[in-house]
């Protein structure tokens, strides 16, 4: 890999003080500096971080809006404050489950650049769509919606390719099949801006765990990972982290 690997936990609405403990033992034991490592617990446990050089703080999702009457919500500044320096945006339960469109990914993901947050930009397509070979087309839609109209936030971005089909199902994309996704991502965020599609880190997410990320991480596109179930267990997302090296 010639860009630095980042290999992200999504909690997503999962850990406890108890494993914020485990796992911030796990990583300062490890002592790694190869590898960018970032953790995206829900964002109550965001404070529960004491600060720490092994690994960065991310949040799950933002608000679009600044500050106002919206109940519930967060907002770039306040996960900022918390200590969050990352957001994960578009992550597909968000877009299927909270019913977050293509525009609102957009406006949230300016949002974050302009608090100062770094945006994880998650982009991937459903079982039916890629059956219906419609995979690089639906990515194609989910990268312009954001960057066609502000190409200058691509060199503040990650991006993490995450097929729906394989997010907690055991079933991971293989090796070839991300690494020409990866690359058609880079190859298309090209005509926005190339020098920052070269230098973007593109992460790949999708049932990633310590036996199968060394594959993924060979791959000249893949710069790491999102990873959801294995990052709950800190051993696991350890050796995912040191695979990365
Ligand atoms: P998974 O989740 O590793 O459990 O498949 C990945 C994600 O949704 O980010």
């Amino acid at each position: 890999m010639s860009r630095k690997a980042l290999i992200a936990a999504n909690w997503k609405m999962n850990g406890s003080a108890a494993l914020v403990k485990e796992m911030t033992n796990t990583l300062q034991s490890l002592a790694i500096s190869a590898v960018d490592v970032l953790l995206c617990p829900p964002a109550t446990l965001l404070t529960r971080f004491a600060p720490s050089s092994q690994f960065a703080l991310g949040a799950q999702t933002l608000s679009h809006e600044t500050s106002g009457a919206f109940t519930g919500e967060l907002s770039a500044q306040l996960l900022s404050e918390a200590g969050a320096r990352f957001v994960i945006v578009g992550h597909s339960e968000r877009r299927s489950l909270n019913f977050e469109t293509d525009g609102l990914v957009a406006a949230k993901l300016a949002t974050a650049v302009a608090a100062g947050l770094t945006p994880l930009l998650c982009v991937g397509e459903s079982l039916a769509e890629r059956q219906q070979e419609k995979t690089q087309q639906v990515i194609a839609r989910q990268l312009d919606a954001v960057y066609a109209s502000q190409p200058e936030l691509l060199a503040k971005s990650v991006i993490a390719y995450e097929p729906i089909w394989a997010i907690g199902t055991g079933e991971s994309a293989s090796p070839e099949q991300a690494q020409q996704t990866h690359a058609f991502i880079r190859a298309h965020l090209a005509q926005y801006d190339a020098t920052a599609a070269a230098a973007v880190r593109i992460l790949y997410g999708g049932s990633v765990n310590a036996e199968n990320c060394a594959a993924l991480f060979a791959q000249a596109d893949i710069d790491g990972a999102l990873v959801g179930g294995a990052s709950l267990k800190p051993a696991e997302f350890a050796q995912i982290c040191l695979a990365a090296t």
